[in-house]
């Protein structure tokens, strides 16, 4: 865990923060942190040349995330109402979500989980109350997620896949730690996790600039181990809103053998507005992206409402008219 002060070790605070970025000020760090922790790897930091290029919004809080919008939603994805027990959020039948912690290697401005929360971690009853839930209902794929899940142990991350096992035959992490913090992805966690096959790897990159040597030695430790990893990005103003970035980054994507599995309409979190963009434009980007580059190479462009009801195409989204589409009823039966 970081604290104040220990700033020479893998995660950078504010105090380091404010003497490299002096433009930011002192205050707006502060604040900020309040908020949400204001967090950096320093892997993420050799990687930033500016505040303000695509790696610096990411990671590094601005004026107007201190100021709050009419668009703001408390529970941008709408998890609470699909929480069965704490730390477990389920919005389809097969599959559930275990968030591990809510701790995070680097804390990203637009995260749509960024709302302040009573505890970083399950408590040891939390966590067996989840993974008993877990165990008896009947899902066939189960979602580590959190925060970040790798930024737990190693022993805890595989107690918990082994407890699920073999109720649960697929388990899928959700983790940007090998972009963020690519020293993570070390021998021990890589033969672990192969070990336990299948477990899936969705990472999270959003722009082509986050693939540096240490994140494409992290990738491939985990390709060559035989774990399918996959990528999710998600669109964000100032940072990826063009299409001939995100082209980049998802053939840059699959010449590392990772798919570019979703691209995420941004969540209206408190705090991320300045990352938005209108659906209609995020549409025509992607309708760009996808006249430019192979199938391998296009990942679905999603949206995930407030209504807790799981994600869908932006194009339907779209074509709805900003709303969940109402299903057609079915076929009436043929009668004879
Ligand atoms: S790593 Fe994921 S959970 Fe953590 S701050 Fe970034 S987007 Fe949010």
């Amino acid at each position: 865990m970081y604290h104040e002060g220990q700033d020479r070790g893998p995660v950078v605070g504010p105090r380091e923060l404010s003497a490299r970025f002096p433009e930011l000020g002192r205050e707006l760090l502060a604040q900020a942190d309040a908020l949400f922790p204001v967090r950096v790897t320093r892997s993420w930091l050799a990687r930033v040349r500016a505040a303000d290029d695509p790696l610096g919004r990411q990671a590094l809080p601005q004026p107007a995330e201190l100021l709050p919008d009419a668009q703001d939603r408390p529970d941008p994805v709408g998890e609470g109402m699909r929480s069965p027990v704490p730390w477990v959020v389920q919005k389809h039948g097969d599959r559930a979500l275990l968030l591990l912690t809510r701790r995070c290697h680097l804390y990203c401005r637009y995260c749509f989980r960024r709302a302040p929360h009573e505890a970083e971690d399950p408590t040891e009853p939390e966590l067996e109350r989840a993974l008993a839930w877990i165990a008896a209902s009947g899902v066939r794929e189960l979602i580590l997620s959190g925060g970040d899940p790798l930024a737990v142990s190693d022993r805890r991350l595989f107690a918990v896949l082994d407890r699920v096992r073999p109720a649960v035959p697929v388990v899928r992490i959700h983790t940007r730690a090998p972009i963020t913090s690519p020293g993570r992805v070390g021998p021990a966690l890589v033969e672990g996790l192969r070990a336990r096959a299948p477990v899936w790897i969705i990472v999270h990159c959003n722009h082509p600039d986050e693939l540096s040597a240490d994140v494409d030695a992290a990738l491939a430790r985990m390709v060559d181990a035989g774990l399918p990893v996959l990528n999710q990005a998600v669109l964000l103003a100032g940072v990826n809103d063009d299409a001939a970035t995100l082209a980049a980054l998802f053939e840059a994507l699959v010449a590392r053998r990772v798919f570019p599995y979703y691209l995420h309409h941004p969540d209206h979190a408190p705090g991320n507005a300045a990352f938005r963009l209108a659906p209609e434009r995020g549409l025509a980007l992607y309708r760009e992206v996808a006249a430019r580059v192979s199938g391998l190479a296009l990942p679905r462009y999603v949206i995930d409402p407030p209504d807790g009801r799981g994600k869908l195409d932006v194009a339907e989204w779209v074509a709805a008219g900003g709303q969940r589409p109402v299903p057609s009823a079915p076929a009436s039966p043929l009668r004879s």
